[in-house]
């Protein structure tokens, strides 16, 4: 089966296990996992299907999954109501829920959730747990030479610009012992990196994303984080109970990041790449964008990110989620933004025009009044793309000659590439290997020249 990823690494954890579900396992065609992140990134993946329909076999269809197909993790019914684009070509087209039917993972409860469950034994039961002897056996595929292990799934926080929220469902999170499982799982067959994703991960063990509403700010505000994120208990449980050598952290919600969490940060095997869903440095922007923290919270947490004394020295990089022209940016909005990226060094950045989603699906920020006009939108994404080029490339020569470790991704007999720890891209070209063999899964020791 052909395949399409569109949008971020939840896509990449599922098109892995769809690949390798018994339900497509005898059919034909291409699987597409869709994103509706931008009105952009929903045209590239719906022109991408009308492409892939002028050359799909007779017997092929194509399975659309992901956030452009479903409403709270359910195949949506409308789907052609919502792309009339795409009606069309119906009988060729087969619409997926999130997950194959026999993966779909276990949710966590609390004593009292398992309680109520136990209360309602008649009317609902948990979810069944990964089957993982089945998944080995299903097995046929390894997309990537890293695994993403989902821990989980979902939001109830509702920010203003966000369509994903409208189309995951509701927040939820897997058991530690069933993320150990599949970790352990994937290192006995040799891999050396996974990548911990989920939608609002660092809200793990949380009743919803909202909790923090029960904190004051002035207690978020002074640093005091006594019990709320187990997050850094999960990390510290995957230290201990497994030996992969690179546990990296997909992107991360500002608000649940507490100093236990930023003190594990420090440890060899904690791949020294953070990256935050950041969105705005602007304390207004914030506030209309409906996020849980400010401005000043937001520098605080990047002054202690960026002053993390690795045990392995490594210097870490950090990446940052960051949206422009959000309705009613003024200019010190956008400066407030600016100086995050100049000032915390933020060395990877994705950074997206603000959409208004006026093509299908929409938000509640689309409706604001005070939407940024062309003229300032084009001006300000410049500026900010020149910054973060400046900013790269001084992070990328302070680590010249610098001794690191690269795990090679993708190797030949005569070229090869790979990610350095701290996020640089290196090949052939820009290396000088001082121990290991650069084939594919080797982690290598090299000097950056
Ligand atoms: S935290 Fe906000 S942006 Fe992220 S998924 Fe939830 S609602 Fe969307």
């Amino acid at each position: 089966m052909q395949y399409k990823v569109f949008g971020c690494k939840v896509n990449k954890y599922y098109t892995d296990r769809w690949l390798n579900s018994e339900y497509l396992s005898d059919k034909t065609g291409t699987f597409v996992a869709s994103c509706v992140v931008t009105d952009s990134a929903k045209r590239k993946w719906v022109r991408f299907v009308k492409k892939e329909l002028e050359s799909t076999s007779k017997n092929g269809k194509i399975y659309i999954s992901w956030c452009g197909a479903f409403k709270d993790g359910k195949a949506q019914d409308d789907f052609f109501e919502i792309y009339p684009d795409l009606a069309y070509a119906k009988e060729k087209i087969e619409v997926l829920d999130e997950a194959p039917i026999e993966d779909t993972p276990k949710k966590s409860l609390r004593e009292d959730e398992q309680q109520e469950v136990n209360n309602k034994a008649s009317t609902k039961s948990p979810k069944p747990r990964i089957d993982l002897s089945k998944l080995k056996a299903a097995q046929k595929t390894q997309i990537y030479t890293k695994k993403f292990i989902l821990i989980q799934w979902g939001c109830d926080s509702f920010c203003t610009f966000c369509l994903t929220v409208q189309k995951r469902g509701r927040h939820y999170y897997r058991a530690a012992e069933d993320i150990i499982d599949e970790i352990k799982n994937f290192e006995s067959e040799g891999w050396k990196e996974v990548v911990l994703t989920g939608v609002n991960l660092s809200a793990w063990w949380l009743e919803n994303t909202h909790d923090i509403q029960n904190f004051s700010q002035d207690l978020v505000k002074n640093w005091i984080s006594w019990w709320w994120s187990r997050f850094a208990e999960l990390l510290r449980e995957l230290l201990d109970n497994t030996s992969i050598p690179r546990i990296r952290i997909s992107s991360l919600g500002p608000e649940f990041i507490d100093d236990a969490v930023i003190k594990i940060l420090w440890e060899e095997r904690i791949y020294p790449h953070f990256h935050f869903s950041v969105q705005s440095g602007s304390t207004n922007t914030l506030k209309s964008m409906a996020r849980h923290y400010d401005g000043e919270y937001m520098k605080r947490l990047l002054w202690k990110i960026r002053n993390i004394k690795r045990e392995d020295g490594v210097e870490i990089s950090i990446g940052a989620d960051l949206i422009v022209w959000f309705p009613g940016e003024s200019e010190q909005d956008f400066m407030d933004t600016y100086n995050l990226v100049k000032d915390y060094k933020i060395t990877k950045l994705h950074a997206f025009p603000f959409s208004a989603h006026t093509m299908w699906e929409s938000v509640p920020a689309g409706k604001f009044k005070n939407q940024v006009s062309e003229n300032i939108k084009k001006d300000r994404m410049n500026r900010l793309m020149e910054l973060w080029e400046q900013v790269r490339e001084t992070f990328k020569s302070s680590q010249k000659w610098k001794v690191l470790k690269v795990l090679i991704e993708k190797s030949d007999n005569t070229w090869w590439s790979g990610w350095s720890e701290n996020y640089i891209e290196c090949d052939n070209n820009n290396i000088e290997i001082i121990a290991g063999i650069p084939k594919k899964n080797n982690i290598v020791v090299w000097k950056y020249i």
